[in-house]
């Protein structure tokens, strides 16, 4: 028997009565635990299988498998489904999550974050557009992709307008031209790498949640529209770069955003 602190990330019905839940641990990582009679609504198990739930879970192993048994509700983020894109931004760092820890490997950071940011949707501390881009940039950084927002790569100039998703680097535009333009076959002129173009304020913002301490990674100041939509564009662009495709659950998050 072990217990452990433990957030639901995924909860699938399993047969008539049980579900398969995947956690995430500090410790151990992923974990793939049944709750027998998880679905029924006498059962105990019932709040700790649900999804975005944070319990201290206790789990037992038998025939080679891990067992839910009994547990106690930490956090439940039970309003995070009131608002529909809040549950979509959820859900997406839910699913991306999984991509970026493994079964039996420690992931405290992750954990950490993904915490944090459920805590904010919870509350509404911020617009949930902004909220995924923090965890996207946030995550990107703990998974070893921090981008370089320091200056220009090529010159050194401050007046750096451009990232360049393959090397996380900025440029300014002469050394974007410079650097990166070559004649396509034909005849017209690309640029090599994938690149986003960043104003200032994202940046400013960028360059804040890439060093901020994990419980004011909300803390910073961007309030014009326009600069909010590149900041999330940009996050967006950068994390799918370095992830290599994309989420049904990102395909919701854009599909609410265009209805509302
Ligand atoms: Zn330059």
């Amino acid at each position: 028997m072990l217990a452990t602190d433990a957030l639901v990330i995924r909860s699938v019905k399993y047969g008539e009565h049980d579900v398969l839940l995947t956690l995430l641990t500090a410790d151990r990582g992923q974990m793939f635990v049944c709750a027998k009679g998880g679905r029924s609504l006498k059962s105990e198990q019932l709040a700790l299988s649900q999804l975005f739930t944070y319990a201290n879970m206790e789990i037992y192993e038998k025939n080679g498998r891990f067992w839910l048994k009994g547990g106690s509700v930490i956090q439940s983020f039970y309003k995070i489904s009131d608002h529909i894109e809040s549950l979509a931004v959820a859900s997406y760092m839910a699913e991306t999550v999984r991509d970026f820890t493994a079964e039996g490997e420690p992931c405290p950071s992750e954990l950490q974050l993904l915490l944090n940011m459920l805590y904010a949707l919870d509350k509404g501390i911020r617009n949930p557009a902004l909220i995924k881009a923090v965890w996207e940039i946030r995550l990107s950084c703990i998974s070893g992709y921090a981008p370089d927002l320091d200056r220009c790569s090529g010159c050194g100039s401050e007046n750096a307008g451009f990232l360049d998703l393959e090397d996380g680097h900025l440029l300014c535009q002469d050394c974007a031209d410079r650097l990166l333009l070559r004649q396509g076959p034909d005849g017209i002129m690309v640029y090599v790498h994938q690149t986003v173009s960043v104003k200032r304020g994202a940046l400013s913002a960028l360059k804040y949640v890439s060093s901020a301490s994990p419980k004011k990674l909300l803390s910073f100041e961007l309030t014009d529209p326009e600069e909010i939509a590149n900041f999330c564009a940009v996050c967006e662009a950068f994390f799918l770069y370095h992830v290599g495709h994309g989420y049904t659950s990102l395909d919701f998050c854009h599909d609410i955003s265009h209805v509302q």
